[in-house]
């Protein structure tokens, strides 16, 4: 006897209200949590009851008790660390996803879900310039985006060296010498671990976190053997990125490969007014993004693009007599990425795109450094406020004068709750950094972050 829609409606009902109260409440509500996971404890980890609730009843429970402990992430207010909202195209999408309830590791079982995600693929590798015989595997996020490339290149590297990693595995091999940049996201060493490869030499860079290319060809004449070097689109605290033309000639002549990590400065490709600052970027082997930052999908969503379709095949892939493999060519999702089993997250990407267009995808990422590019602006004119870096994408790293200030002003406007900004640290000094990834975020959300930093400072200056 099957189910049908029948048992689930109510419930579904009660959460599209609750998701539709909860996105209402965005634009006014205090972007912080008013209540801790501890404070949350006694409504969601007492012991397990002996008895059920019916479905529509557990949804409203979540929804009344969650919701003092929910930040407004999703919020044109909130500038904390880069988490994008989600677009509707893309979040009613990924609700779909959910009630089809494929397993999309496989192109036989699941025709829709394959094309719908190659479809999308084929759109990302056109809008980012990147090479269009490439694969692309979506992923929970950027470290197992960046870890899919970075297991494609160990798998071509040793290869290449005559080890037969898969047989052998990698003790005894030849070493691989990692590179990346001194300021790269430390999710890479993360992935780097994971793969056996150990601790990274870390390239110098430069004022703004860029990797300074003398430095890597320095570093890379001192050794010899298989060689990785891992490139940054987009630096956490200034937005900056690394010289691909010039790094990427550099790995080249050295025999290395090269991996990108573009979480979030990827998108700077789709957009013709920044595309100079990815110029070069499409010469690497692989590259990994988030989509649920710039481009604003639902987590979890990250991409990974790989050249070298052989090797992410043999690094991902597996051959067992249970699975159907594709025979038509373009391979299966599961070959693409780490996991076997998992939800059709490219679907709300492909949503994403289509509710956007070409123009609306350019418009989107502009949008967002054009208001970071304003926040800076008009920040910089405020007396006592220093913009740290040169604001060419959606990152502002401010200070304001000593550390002391610097973290009591973040605490201030975190307190505050008009704004979210996330306190960090860059160069050897406190910081307060503002980073643009909603698409919501519009002309007022700007007004009132440059207003929330100043009379913060102007409280923080009072009481000191
Ligand atoms: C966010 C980020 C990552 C990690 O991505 P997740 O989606 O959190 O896994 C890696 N690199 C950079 C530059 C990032 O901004």
């Amino acid at each position: 006897m099957s189910a049908g829609g029948e048992p689930y409606s109510e419930a579904l009902s009660v959460a599209a209200r609750r998701a539709a109260e909860w996105l209402a409440s965005l634009p006014d509500r205090h972007v912080g949590p008013a209540q801790s996971a501890h404070d949350l404890a006694a409504d969601f980890n007492g012991p397990l009851p002996d008895r059920g609730m019916p479905a529509a009843a557990v949804v409203e429970y979540l929804a009344d008790k969650a919701e003092p402990g929910l930040m407004a992430m999703p919020s044109g207010r909130f500038f904390g660390w880069v988490i994008g909202g989600t677009l509707p195209a893309a979040l009613a999408a990924d609700w779909l996803v959910s009630a089809w309830d494929q397993n999309s590791g496989l192109r036989y079982a699941t025709p829709a879900i394959a094309a719908i995600e190659e479809g999308a693929g084929h759109w990302l590798l056109d809008l980012l310039g990147l090479p269009s015989e490439s694969d692309v595997g979506f992923t929970t996020g950027a470290t197992m985006a960046n870890f899919t490339g970075l297991a494609a290149a160990r798998w071509r590297l040793l290869a290449d060296a005559g080890w037969d990693l898969d047989g052998d595995g990698l003790a005894g091999g030849p070493r691989i010498r990692c590179f990346v940049g001194q300021e790269r996201h430390e999710t890479i060493d993360l992935g780097l671990r994971y793969l056996g490869l150990g601790l990274p030499i870390a390239v110098p860079a430069d004022a703004q976190g860029r990797l300074i290319p003398a430095e890597l060809d320095r570093l890379l004449a001192e050794g010899s053997g298989p060689a990785l070097v891992c490139l940054q689109a987009g630096n956490l605290h200034s937005g900056a990125f690394d010289p691909f033309d010039a790094a990427i000639e550099v790995a080249r002549r050295h025999g290395a490969w090269v991996h990108v990590d573009g979480a979030f400065g990827l998108w700077a490709a789709a957009v013709p007014e920044l595309a100079h600052l990815t110029q070069g970027m499409a010469l690497a082997d692989s590259w990994g993004t988030d989509a649920h930052k710039t481009l604003n999908v639902p987590y979890d969503c990250g991409i990974a693009v790989v050249k070298d379709t052989t090797a992410l095949r043999s690094a991902m892939g597996l051959h067992t007599s249970y699975l159907i493999p594709d025979a038509e060519g373009p391979g299966d999702p599961f070959e693409k990425v780490p996991e076997l089993s998992r939800r059709g997250r490219g679907v709300p990407v492909w949503a994403a795109l289509r509710s956007l267009g070409r123009d609306g995808v350019a418009a989107q990422v502009r949008g967002l450094a054009d208001a970071a590019a304003s926040i800076g602006s008009r920040l910089a004119d405020v007396d006592g406020v220093e913009v740290l870096n040169d604001v060419d994408y959606t990152q502002v790293s401010l200070a304001f004068g000593d550390d002391a200030t610097t973290r009591a002003v973040t605490a201030r406007v975190i307190e505050d709750g008009k704004v979210w900004m996330s306190g960090s640290h860059w160069r050897g000094r406190d910081v307060l950094r503002v980073s643009v990834s909603n698409w919501s975020t519009n002309t007022d959300d700007v007004g009132t972050a440059v207003e929330a930093v100043s009379s913060a400072l102007a409280a923080v200056r009072a009481a000191g």
